[in-house]
């Protein structure tokens, strides 16, 4: 006769006893620790979208640039599973990057090094389902390094600048090279204000990998277009 340990799928424990049968007759398990996030699991769960490690590398594959339906197909679960998942991971997302004001906090840099607080901005264009729903992500990164400093999401408005204005406050910023949009030039002192195509190369080139990467619109062309 042969054992075969069965461990919670969800906090590795072996305090397992059997508890009942599904409808369809796979045996189902009960997990005695506490402090387990699920407590009851199948051994063989046909449904793949609800185990862990496949939970797991849907973000792992999001983040390597794998679309929603790519992602799908490879992991045999639907679509709406990875969708599911992504929203969750929303609530841990962060629209300034507190990496770099961390290294900005006067306290850590007071042996004083001096940074150019220089910052292109812009907005990129996109849509939600149909194209009567632009989104616009606007977005700044830094002139140097071209890290991303903030971005927030919405319409092409004065009030969502005015909320990546805010989010941008804490960098210290002495210079912000922007286009010619007029939400820049109403906001923004003409002093610390460069309009102009001349500093803003990096971030429409950011811009522009960020469309050639959705996987979206890869099906018909590798670039992006607004017509096709
Ligand atoms: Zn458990």
């Amino acid at each position: 006769m042969t054992f075969i340990a069965v461990r919670c799928h969800y906090c590795q424990s072996d305090q397992i006893v059997k508890r009942g049968k599904t409808a369809r007759g796979t045996q189902r398990y009960l997990c005695q620790n506490t402090l387990c996030p699920k407590g009851s699991f199948l051994l063989d769960s046909c449904n793949r979208g609800c185990l862990p490690e496949v939970k797991h590398t849907i973000i792992d594959m999001s983040l390597n640039a794998s679309g929603v339906r790519d992602t799908a197909r490879s992991l045999r679960i639907c679509p709406n599973t990875v969708l599911r998942e992504l929203k969750k991971q929303e609530a841990v997302l962060e629209s300034v990057n507190t990496t770099v004001l961390r290294t900005l906090n006067p306290a850590e840099v007071a042996w004083g090094m001096e940074r150019p607080g220089e910052a292109e901005r812009d907005e990129m264009w996109s849509f939600v389902g149909t194209k009567g729903n632009p989104r616009w992500l606007w977005h700044a990164i830094d002139h140097h390094t071209g890290k991303v400093l903030a971005y927030v999401f919405g319409r092409r408005t004065d009030e969502v600048f005015l909320q990546l204005k805010a989010l941008l406050e804490p960098f210290g910023l002495t210079r912000y090279y922007t286009d010619h949009w007029g939400a820049y030039t109403r906001h923004l002192d003409p002093d610390v204000h460069s309009p102009g195509k001349r500093n803003t190369q990096k971030i429409e080139r950011k811009h522009l990998t960020l469309r050639t990467r959705m996987k979206r619109l890869v099906r018909k062309t590798i670039c992006f277009s607004k017509t096709t």
